[in-house]
């Protein structure tokens, strides 16, 4: 069988077993997620050449939340280099939810940068001239990924700016221990400006396949992150991506992975190929319930399995 129809095959699998699964909840303490389709699905994989195999919703617009943590930790590492960005920020999974308020005073530092500690303050360092220039030079990212300029979902955002307490809470005890350059109510509107990102299950394949192509865009080309970051950044999605649902989801699926509470999921096949998914239904833990599963059929269908022994594009079916 053609690499290409196995692919296919697998997408379809994935979405017909799927479809009528409606177990879990939608987000609803952010109240504009709530407004969300539950029914809305949508699977894209976007291989090294940029062809993007879809099926469902998958151009659905819906906002990024915390999947945009990965490319904020990019540019960072970008800006900062391996050591510093180790210093502010640790690479250790919390086993607790990504909201958690970590003990700071136990660690000084947030553990990882994929729970909302350790992204508030990464968000903060990315090297700008004020919070504005620090989204632009964010947004500009994902345009040199997409090849065109994503738009923000003023309605999440604000949704979330009067009522993400929770994350206020982080962002003054990061402020209490001197972590955060700019004020806490400064970094707040960045950060919950980059989770209201606009993207799509397709969008976030290429995200994905930027990662999964030594931090080249597919689709334009660019060399948006340095190759030599990729490991890092793969590394704490395998360990941290999907929180304290992490150590099933590298037992079940093994990819570097990041969810979002709108419900994508965007996963990394290093060297092969990025995988977006949009189903808002949520697991406890705050991850898409048809997207994790759907993860684990491709990665089984398709031996994608990152512990895998496999070379060829598409191995035989190792069930
Ligand atoms: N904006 C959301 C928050 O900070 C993102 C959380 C998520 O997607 N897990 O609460």
């Amino acid at each position: 069988m053609k690499d290409i129809e196995a692919v296919q095959l697998a997408l379809e699998a994935a979405y017909t077993t799927l479809k009528d699964n409606d177990s879990g909840e939608i987000a609803t303490y952010i109240p504009a997620l709530a407004k969300a389709d539950p029914n809305s699905f949508g699977i894209a994989i976007t291989d090294l050449q940029g062809r993007s195999y879809k099926i469902g919703d998958s151009d659905l617009p819906f906002s990024i939340q915390s999947i945009s943590k990965v490319l904020t930790y990019g540019l960072a590492l970008h800006d900062h280099g391996r050591d510093d960005i180790r210093e502010r920020v640790g690479i250790e999974p919390t086993g607790e939810a990504f909201d958690a308020i970590i003990k700071l005073d136990d660690h000084n530092k947030p553990l990882n940068p994929m729970t909302n500690t350790g992204a508030i303050t990464i968000t903060d360092m990315i090297k700008g001239t004020s919070p504005d220039n620090k989204l632009d030079i964010i947004l500009n990212a994902y345009e040199r990924i997409l090849g065109h300029a994503p738009k923000i979902d003023m309605e999440v955002y604000q949704s979330e700016y009067d009522t993400g307490h929770r994350n206020r809470a982080i962002a003054h005890l990061l402020t209490h221990f001197g972590i955060l350059d700019e004020t806490a109510n400064d970094v707040l509107r960045l950060y919950f400006k980059q989770c209201s990102i606009l993207t799509s299950a397709t969008e976030l394949s290429v995200l994905a396949s930027m990662l999964a192509n030594k931090g080249v865009s597919p689709i334009t080309n660019e060399s948006v992150i340095q190759q030599k970051y990729i490991r890092d950044i793969l590394s704490v999605m395998f360990s941290c991506g999907l929180y304290d649902g992490a150590g099933e989801w590298a037992f079940e699926v093994g990819m570097p992975a990041k969810s979002g509470v709108s419900g994508g999921i965007m996963a990394v096949v290093p060297g092969k190929c990025g995988i977006g998914i949009f189903s808002p239904p949520l697991d406890a833990r705050g991850n898409s319930i048809r997207g994790t599963q759907a993860c684990k059929i491709l990665s089984k269908r398709l031996g994608w399995h990152a512990l895998e022994c496999s070379e060829s594009f598409v191995p035989q079916n190792t069930d």
